[in-house]
């Protein structure tokens, strides 16, 4: 959950050079014509979703499956009077995520997308890496807004997935939008060492006191929908599993000072870098862990001995 430039192009810096040489018959129904002739309509949703956006009031969009062609616009007898999101789905896949060889400028705005990133890092889930583009509102639902970039979001494959199974427009159930929500300032991540148990593990949770109760609740909801605390809890294991032989090396050369110093150094590192990544978080619930400390790392060494790590280090 991290903030992003917003993106490089808006609709109507490549809108004309979209359609350019694109099929427009009896086959498709015109589509080229119907589509110019929402040009204009298409801009105006995608300044009035930037103003939501930024009043974090995109949930008072009103789902669009039909796009009505302005009754001011004259078009031929036996052309269609609407455009579905059937058919703006199709312009999408087609005009912009085309092919990844293609030259073409769809191709130039889809990647664009895809390249708006912190390190190849997806912004809803912070861990994976980005492969695709995703809507923030849906295209089968939001006709409107399936070529819109303002809309269209650098993501991993399994956030795609497991936001696609589950869309509700409710102020409470938003995700964190990653073009409008710096939520950097809060201290939104809670981590803590599962205690008297071996191997040491994690258990991650959103913080009940960030202070702003819609806020809350979209971090926890997005927490929830995309599994987080699992795969911050699984990767904290594997990450601890390759510093136990430090820790252990730094315990053993000073055991008063220096396996503290050790973790002083990570989380100094980490928190420079983001203060709610799971490595931050992980490396301060070591630190602020009495068991972990007092209890705990005396004894590192003889559980994590050298064939049980071994075999960690295998699976
Ligand atoms: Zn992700």
């Amino acid at each position: 959950m991290y903030l992003l430039n917003t993106p490089e192009y808006k609709i109507e810096d490549f809108f004309d050079e979209l359609l350019i040489g694109r099929h427009n018959n009896q086959k498709n129904n015109f589509l080229k014509t119907r589509l110019l002739s929402i040009k204009s309509f298409l801009i105006d949703a995608q300044d009035n979703y930037q103003i939501l956006g930024a009043d974090k009031s995109l949930h008072t969009n009103v789902e669009q499956e039909l796009i009505n062609i302005p009754t001011d616009i004259k078009l031929c007898d036996g052309i269609p009077r609407t455009i579905s999101s059937a058919e703006m789905e199709k312009v999408y896949n087609t005009y912009l995520v085309d092919k990844p060889e293609s030259e073409k400028i769809g191709r130039k705005v889809y990647n664009s997308i895809l390249a708006n990133t912190y390190h190849n890092l997806c912004p809803y889930c912070s861990h994976r890496e980005v492969k695709t583009v995703d809507h923030y509102l849906p295209k089968s639902k939001f006709a409107s807004f399936a070529i819109t970039p303002i809309n269209l979001l650098p993501c991993c494959s399994d956030c795609n997935k497991d936001k696609l199974d589950d869309y509700i427009l409710n102020e409470d159930k938003m995700l964190i939008h990653p073009y409008f929500d710096d939520i950097s300032s809060h201290d939104w991540l809670e981590c803590i060492v599962v205690e008297d148990t071996w191997p040491i593990t994690f258990s991650y949770n959103v913080s009940d006191t960030i202070g702003d109760p819609v806020l809350e609740s979209r971090i926890k909801y997005q927490f929830l929908l995309l599994n987080l605390s699992k795969l911050y809890a699984d990767n904290a294991t594997r990450e601890f599993n390759k510093r136990v032989k430090s820790l252990v090396k730094e315990y053993n050369s000073n055991t008063s000072n220096n396996a503290i110093n050790f973790l002083d150094d990570n989380l100094y590192s980490y928190r420079h870098d983001n203060k709610n990544s799971w490595q931050s978080k992980m490396f301060e619930a070591l630190r602020n862990s009495d068991w972990f400390l007092q209890s705990a790392i005396p004894e590192l060494e003889k559980f994590y001995t050298r064939d049980k790590l071994r075999k960690i280090f295998k699976s």
